[in-house]
C-alpha cells in the first residue's frame, strides 16, 4: 500500500540530484572513447593505472588544503559514518593518489611512480554550463621526482590528449609559485601590498588574506582586478634553484613546440602547489563576457606528502583534465570506444526450437569475434529481415526448425539473396572467408 508522501505515491519520477546527470547511450560511449584514448597515451608514456576510493577520510583533503580554499571550505561533501568516521566524497584526485602512494608502500618502487586515473569527482558548486556537482576528471601524476622534465612531460601529455580529441589551440598558461623559502618572501610582500589596499578589496579577499593570501590572485571581482594587476609577481621572488627549475621547464616546452604564456596571477585554487603551476584554457568553450573555462590544470606539489603523514617530502607533479568540459568543447571530436563493434551480421531465428538454440549460436559467433545484431524477441522472418535491411548489414544468419534438426545455419547475402547452408561447427571458418 502506498503511504502518502513516500516515493511510491509520487506522480513524477525522481530526477538525479542537482548538478549530477545520467550519461546514457552515445554520450556514455563518447566518455568511454575519451577515457580509452587518454589511457592509451598515458600507457605509451609509461604511466600505470590506479583507482582510489570515491570516499576518503576527510583529512586526506583537509590536511593538504587549508579551510580557506573553496574546495575544502565550501565545496566538499563530507559525512559522518555510523561508526563516527568523517569521510568525504573526493573533490579532486591528487591527494588520494599521494595517499595511495604512501599507504601502499610505493616509496619502495623505482622512482618516480607514474599513475593515471579516470573517474567521478564531487564539489558542491553552483551548477552551470561546464560546472557540475559531479564531474569526471582524467588525471596523471608523477610521484617521487623533483626534475623539471616531469613538469614538462605532464603539460605535454595534457596538450597531446586534448589534441588527439580534436581540441583546437588550447592555450597553456604557466607560472611558478616558488619553494617553501622563496614563496614565504613572496607571500609576505603580497600580503603587505594587499593590506595597503584593504579598503578597496572585496570581503572574500579580506578573508583570503588571513588564511591563504596567494588566493587573492584568483579573485575575479571587478573591484579587485585593478589591484591584482599591479600586485607583486611571484616569479620576481624566486630563489636561484626555483628560477632554474622554471627556466628548464619552459625550455622543454619550447623544445616540444608547445606554445604557452606566463600568467603571473595564476595560483590555482589548491594551496598545496609549489613551483610550477599551469592551466589549459580553451578559447572555443569560453562564452563572451564570462570568465574563461579551464579544460585542465595542475602543477607541482612537493610538500603534500608531509601533510599526509610522510616523514620526508615526496616531490611530485600532476595534471587533471575536466572531461565533461572537454567533451562540451565545440572542436571536440567524439572517439568510439574499442569495445563497440559495428554489427557485421544479423541473426534471425524462426520457431521455438530455434529460439532455444539461439544463445548457443550467438556464443559461437562471439567466440569467433563476429559482432552481430539480433532481435531475439521477434518471431516472424519478414520482420527480422526488415530490421536487417534497415541496418544495412551485408549478411544474415538464419536458424529455422530444419536447421536446428540438421545442426546447420543458413548464411544469406543481403545484396543478391544467395544462400549457403553451413554446419554450425564450421560457421566461424566459413565466415572468415566471406567478403565483408
Ligand atoms: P581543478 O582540480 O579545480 O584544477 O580542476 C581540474 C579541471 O577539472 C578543471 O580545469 C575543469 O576542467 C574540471 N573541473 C573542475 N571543477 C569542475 C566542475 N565543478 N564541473 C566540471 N568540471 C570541473
Amino acid at each position: 500500500m502506498a503511504i502518502k508522501g513516500t516515493r511510491s505515491s509520487r506522480k513524477e519520477p525522481l530526477l538525479p540530484p542537482k548538478g549530477t546527470r545520467d550519461i546514457i547511450g552515445d554520450e556514455y560511449l563518447t566518455y568511454q572513447g575519451f577515457a580509452e584514448k587518454a589511457a592509451e597515451i598515458a600507457i605509451y608514456y609509461g604511466f600505470k593505472p590506479i583507482e582510489t576510493p570515491i570516499l576518503e577520510h576527510e583529512e586526506v583533503f583537509t590536511s593538504g588544503l587549508s579551510a580557506a580554499t573553496d574546495i575544502v571550505g565550501k565545496e566538499m561533501y563530507s559525512l559522518r559514518t555510523k561508526g563516527g568516521d568523517r569521510l568525504a566524497l573526493r573533490p579532486e584526485g591528487t591527494a588520494p593518489a599521494m595517499r595511495a602512494y604512501l599507504s601502499g608502500g610505493m616509496q619502495a618502487l623505482p622512482q618516480p611512480v607514474m599513475v593515471y586515473y579516470y573517474g567521478p569527482y564531487f564539489r558542491h558548486d553552483s551548477p552551470q554550463r561546464g560546472r557540475y556537482r559531479e564531474f569526471r576528471q582524467f588525471g596523471l601524476e608523477v610521484i617521487g621526482s623533483p626534475k623539471s622534465i616531469y613538469d614538462a612531460l605532464i603539460v605535454c601529455l595534457s596538450v597531446t590528449i586534448l589534441g588527439e580529441v580534436g581540441i583546437k589551440n588550447p592555450c597553456v598558461e604557466v607560472n611558478s609559485l616558488g619553494c617553501k623559502e622563496c614563496r614565504e618572501g613572496y607571500r609576505r610582500e603580497l600580503s603587505s601590498y594587499y593590506r595597503k589596499h584593504v579598503k578597496n578589496i572585496c570581503v572574500e579577499c579580506r578573508e583570503r588574506l588571513k588564511g591563504s593570501p596567494l588566493r587573492v590572485l584568483d579573485c575575479k571581482n571587478p573591484k579587485c582586478v585593478p589591484i591584482k594587476e599591479r600586485a607583486p609577481e611571484s616569479i620576481a621572488y624566486l630563489c636561484a634553484e626555483c628560477k632554474k627549475h622554471f627556466k628548464e621547464f619552459m625550455e622543454y616546452l619550447d623544445e616540444m613546440g608547445i606554445t604557452y604564456r606566463i600568467n603571473s596571477t595564476l595560483v590555482r585554487g589548491l594551496d598545496y602547489y609549489s613551483r610550477t603551476v599551469f592551466e589549459i584554457i580553451s578559447a572555443d568553450l569560453t562564452e563572451e563576457g564570462t570568465p574563461a573555462l579551464a579544460l585542465g590544470g595542475g602543477g607541482r606539489y612537493d610538500y603534500l606528502a608531509r601533510h599526509l603523514g610522510s616523514r620526508k617530502d615526496v616531490p611530485s607533479v600532476g595534471t587533471s583534465l575536466g572531461v565533461d568540459r572537454i567533451l562540451l568543447s565545440p572542436s571536440h571530436t567524439p572517439l568510439h570506444p574499442r569495445i563497440i563493434k559495428k554489427p557485421e551480421m544479423f541473426f534471425i531465428q524462426l520457431g521455438f526450437d530455434a529460439k532455444l538454440q539461439s544463445l548457443r549460436v550467438t556464443e559461437v559467433l562471439r567466440k569467433a569475434h563476429i559482432p552481430i545484431a539480433h532481435s531475439l524477441g521477434k518471431d516472424s522472418l519478414s520482420t527480422q529481415l526488415g530490421i536487417a535491411e534497415k541496418m544495412g548489414v551485408p549478411y544474415c544468419i538464419i536458424l529455422g526448425q530444419k536447421e536446428v534438426i540438421d545442426g546447420t545455419v543458413i548464411v544469406r547475402a543481403m545484396a543478391n539473396h544467395s544462400q549457403d547452408t553451413v554446419k554450425l561447427p564450421k560457421l566461424p571458418e566459413y565466415l572468415k572467408h566471406l567478403k565483408r
